[in-house]
């Protein structure tokens, strides 16, 4: 595998069906045990420059513009079926990068390949519009691409993201340039290079790996690029929303969230609960959609307590090849961060997990934990750790479990476990965030359901055909027939 790794990671940026060499390198680190084991291109403004005009040709008269929108989804859908046909690689590859078990790898790949699919079937269903309008005029509306789209994806998804961000862009006939995360950039470029193969046409898909402050910047300041999409941190969507406004183009922002979920005295526990630790443990917690609140009616309190103090303390922290509860975290950066969270944490400890002896000493690991009850004001109850950290938070009643839930910056995804169908519609309409799981959750999946956030999550929609309609522009033709 290590080979393989290598040979994959030395190709450069992917810009205009080319692979170009660059300079400078990013060491390749597997977080499982922290040892470098190969390295990648580290573009600049010179390769994102490159990207974008590549990207521009496609668009204006390029092979890319010539496609019908049918020729673009039997493309993604080529693409869906090779994604299928390599996922064990591309899951060693990720496991490999990222640290994750082995097991979610292979889901990703089976999400990602699914991006492909829903979009290359959904390629040529975008209709337009008519509208009535006065007596001798006929209008029609027209959804069209934006034209260069430039996508910023993190590293924790990185398979997935690619998939997420440039599926539907491609469907609607944009041209597009990605720029990975430094940490995770090797399958996104495997990704580009199957792409190729599968007959996409030069600059259709151009991927840049490199640093956000050098190659991220850069994409987000061109003037050649018209949408923006970034998943990532809060701090960095600032920087992006402000270099779009710059530029007066608009874009998408994925920023993550502190997602409750609400567990009513009614509820049943013994299918909320496995899917509360699922859903913070999933990807060791570095899943924007984690449920990393939960909120507990007080009836319950005592019985949830016990049941989830006993999972915890068998949640088991391994390399991504032993497939365990969870891996390590993405970086060393990452770890310090998620344990200086809990360094300062002022909310009781109820139970921690605990990390392999099979664990490299170099790894990157955290333990999972689980603190209660959390006090409102709390940081852990109110900032994203993106770690394997679940806060419990007793709540009252209805009313307080709504304040509660709509109490902090945040508003991504939100699940409520109650058997009253009444207070499941009243809740869901009560909650301020992009997405409601009732007796259920999802953190990440469902590539058919609009997905985003509002205020600090972010703005605009993705996943389903919601996305379809951000990487497109209307534009309303009026004709005055007589
Ligand atoms: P980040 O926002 O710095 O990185 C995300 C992406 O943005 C990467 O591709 C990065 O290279 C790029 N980027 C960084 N600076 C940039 C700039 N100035 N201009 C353009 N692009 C830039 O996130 P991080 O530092 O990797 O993680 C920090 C925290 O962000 C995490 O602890 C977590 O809370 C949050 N996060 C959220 C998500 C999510 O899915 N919502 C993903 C990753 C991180």
């Amino acid at each position: 595998m290590t080979v393989q790794l290598r040979i994959q990671a030395a190709k450069g940026c992917l810009i205009d069906n080319r692979w170009v060499e660059t300079a400078e390198k990013i060491p390749v680190i597997d977080p499982s045990d922290g040892q470098s084991f190969g390295e990648i291109a580290a573009g600049g403004p010179a390769e994102i420059e490159a990207a974008v005009e590549a990207a521009r040709r496609a668009f204006d008269g390029g092979a890319w513009s010539r496609l019908t929108a049918a020729e673009r989804g039997r493309l993604l859908s080529e693409l869906g079926r090779a994604v299928t046909a390599s996922a064990e690689e591309l899951a060693g590859l990720e496991a490999a990068d990222t640290g994750k078990p082995l097991s979610q790898a292979r889901a990703d790949m089976v999400a990602c390949a699914r991006y492909f699919e829903f979009y290359g079937g959904a390629a040529d269903k975008v209709h337009g519009q008519t509208i009535p309008f006065l007596s001798g005029y006929q209008v029609q509306a027209w959804y069209e691409p934006h034209g260069v789209t430039g996508h910023i994806i993190p590293w924790n998804y990185p398979a997935q993201m690619f998939g997420r961000s440039l599926a539907p862009a491609l469907a609607m006939g944009n041209a597009t340039v990605l720029k990975p995360a430094e940490e995770a950039s090797l399958t996104p470029l495997r990704l580009a290079e199957l792409a190729m193969e599968a007959g996409f046409p030069s600059g259709a898909i151009n991927v840049v790996p490199g640093y956000g402050e050098t190659a991220g910047a850069a994409l987000t300041a061109s003037p050649g690029v018209d949408f923006l999409s970034f998943t990532g941190s809060p701090e960095v969507g600032v920087l992006v929303q402000t270099a779009a406004a710059r530029n007066h183009v608009g874009c998408t922002l994925e920023l993550g969230g502190k997602s409750p979920q609400i567990v009513f005295e009614d509820a049943d526990l013994e299918k909320a609960l496995p899917v509360l630790v699922g859903a913070i443990v999933q990807n060791g917690g570095q899943t924007c959609s984690a449920g990393s609140r939960a909120l507990i009616q007080r009836g319950v309190w005592d019985r949830v307590l016990e049941l989830l103090t006993a999972r915890f303390e068998t949640l088991t922290a391994a390399p991504s090849g032993e497939d365990r509860d969870l891996g390590a975290l993405i970086s060393a950066t990452q770890r310090d961060r998620v344990e200086s969270f809990l360094a300062r944490a002022r909310a009781p400890l109820i139970a921690r997990g605990r990390i392999a002896d099979t664990a490299p000493e170099g790894g990157f690991y955290v333990a999972p934990a689980l603190y209660g009850p959390v006090e409102e004001e709390d940081e852990l109850a109110r900032e994203e750790v993106f770690g394997p950290v679940l806060s419990l938070i007793p709540f009252e009643d209805e009313a307080d479990a709504l304040r509660i839930a709509n109490g902090t910056d945040y508003g991504l995804v939100a699940g409520v476990w109650t058997g009253d169908a009444g207070r499941q519609m009243r809740v869901a309409k009560a909650l301020r965030c992009g997405q409601v799981f009732l007796n259920g959750y999802g953190a990440g999946g469902g590539i058919e359901l609009p997905f985003g956030g509002v205020r600090k999550s972010g703005h605009g929609r993705e996943k389903g055909f919601a996305a379809l309609y951000d990487f497109s522009q209307l534009k309303t033709v009026v004709q005055n027939h007589g």
